[in-house]
């Protein structure tokens, strides 16, 4: 690589000074990489001798043709403003924060245009420019380096640049000719007479960053140069801020949950949007946890589901909840069991079975393998129909094990998904006739006499469907219950009893 002399720096920062560069540009087309030129660039530049200070102060009136301002001190003072205003009305507490800047999409072009003047206009070695071309500092990168320590001291939080913060704060700088100047260019160019250019999409003459990436690589300088003077690139305003956005990661929460009612379902019934069930156990358990961390949204994940008329009992099942874009980060285990119990007491249907506890991405892992569980515990009441005073012998359901079953889709989610007809196995069951308080908790009309009641445990292999075991499907499910006792069985209700998870 060809070393650039003093005396050719000296050249460069004079040239592009009188062209409208403010000295952080000038600097960085050189291509210094100290932080103090960029921290204080008139001391610095003073230093060089290579400009008064006293120039400064009229130098930043004038918006830099290179930058737009994006490294004027001036116009950044705004943007800090600006920034801080908004950090300080969302409200997040998250003690660091990393920041993402974007600028104005001319401001590459400009560089370019610059470049093609610079090889034009001073006496320089071709090879010496194409060296000052690969050392060109980004804008983003510098505008980074002196507002930083700026952006700490007025949003009181910290830039972690070791590790990037959970907190974003993204800045959107626009220069609102951009178009305007540019677009005469964009157009003409997209109508050249390269036919792979033909093919391109609609948005074809949008200014972008991506068509002015294309332009410039199939556009030589002198292409460029005829397009433009460098008197019809200054710019007459300085950059604004078009917007500032602040997000967080998502954190995500864990616990068990029993679902108590036999009739509620899972997530939200929506039909175009409104919801067609009063609430979910998604409701219960995740609205009261987002408003409390002042999330955006969430995403409630859990290990399976219950119908709607099914309930979940003792252990409960595991979930998580996503929470997207939360505001309040620095959760405590004393507001998680706040918490735990406000919520409980808030409702009868769901209730909360365990600690809750903040979850990393590798606990999450381990609720999407719990899907995957081989055994689940269920609890059914179930009613043989017109046994008329002989109850049919239930023991011999006690020393089944390991039976086989083979089921056909079940006809109540056939059009969901109608699969090819699969095994599974009941590892063991557990029968005995119902108690007088089962069937009272149970049943809200009086049972008729000719029906005689049993509870059932079973063990099954994950993905068995218990219903259609019990019942039999209408043959569907072989052999089935109503197959063992040789009588017509029905369920008329099933409890969920036990998920093997350790969890949370
Ligand atoms: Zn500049």
């Amino acid at each position: 690589m060809n070393m650039v002399t003093t005396e050719e720096e000296r050249k460069i920062f004079h040239f592009l000074k009188s062209q409208g560069c403010c000295l952080r540009c000038c600097f960085r087309f050189i291509g210094y990489r100290t932080s103090e030129c960029y921290y204080k660039p008139s001391e610095f530049a003073a230093q060089l001798s290579y400009a008064d200070i006293k120039d400064d102060a009229s130098m930043e009136e004038t918006t830099c043709i290179a930058c737009l301002g994006v490294l004027q001190d001036k116009e950044q003072k705004n943007v800090i403003t600006k920034i801080a205003e908004k950090v300080k009305e969302k409200d997040y507490d998250c003690m660091t924060f990393t920041c993402a800047l974007t600028v104005p999409v001319s401001v590459k072009l400009r560089e370019h245009i610059l470049y093609a003047y610079m090889s034009k206009e001073i006496d320089i070695h071709k090879s010496i420019l194409s060296t000052l071309k690969t050392k060109l500092q980004n804008v983003k990168d510098i505008w980074k380096s002196f507002i930083i320590p700026q952006l700490e001291q007025a949003t009181g939080k910290h830039a972690d640049l070791s590790t990037p913060s959970p907190f974003l704060i993204e800045i959107f700088l626009m220069y609102a000719d951009d178009e305007m100047i540019f677009k005469e260019l964009i157009n003409e160019h997209k109508g050249g007479n390269n036919k792979k250019q033909k093919k391109r999409k609609y948005n074809d003459n949008k200014f972008s960053r991506k068509n002015v990436d294309s332009l410039l690589i199939e556009m030589t300088d002198e292409q460029l140069m005829r397009h433009f003077m460098i008197s019809q690139i200054i710019p007459k305003t300085f950059v604004h801020v078009d917007d500032v956005l602040c997000s967080h990661s998502s954190i995500f929460i864990g616990g068990r949950y029993n679902k108590l009612s036999r009739k509620l379902s899972q997530t939200p019934w929506l039909i175009n949007g409104e919801k067609k069930v009063e609430t979910s156990v998604q409701d219960l358990l995740c609205n009261p946890i987002a408003e409390m961390v002042k999330a955006e949204s969430i995403k409630f994940l859990s290990s399976g589901r219950e119908d709607v008329d099914v309930r979940n009992i003792y252990g409960g099942r595991p979930f998580a909840i996503e929470l997207l874009n939360p505001r309040m980060t620095n959760i405590t285990n004393e507001l998680l069991m706040c918490l735990t119990s406000s919520i409980n007491q808030s409702t009868k249907q769901v209730q909360i079975t365990s600690n809750l506890k903040v979850l990393s991405r590798f606990d999450l892992k381990k609720l999407k393998e719990g899907e995957n569980i081989k055994t689940k515990f269920y609890r059914a009441l179930c009613v043989c129909r017109d046994v008329n005073g002989s109850l049919p012998p239930l023991e011999h359901l006690n020393e089944l094990e390991n039976v086989k079953i083979i089921q056909r889709t079940p006809l109540r989610v056939l059009h969901r998904r109608p699969l090819s007809p699969r095994t599974r196995i009941i590892y063991k069951m557990r029968a005995r006739w119902a108690k007088p308080h089962e069937l009272k908790e149970l049943l809200s009309t009086a049972a008729e006499s000719t029906d005689a009641f049993f509870v059932l445990d079973v063990k099954t292999q994950a993905g068995t469907y218990v219903k259609e075991f019990v019942h039999g499907d209408f043959g569907r499910t072989k052999p089935s219950l109503c197959d063992f006792l040789n009588n017509e069985v029905d369920i008329v209700a099933l409890d969920v009893t036990g998920i093997n998870l350790k969890w949370p």
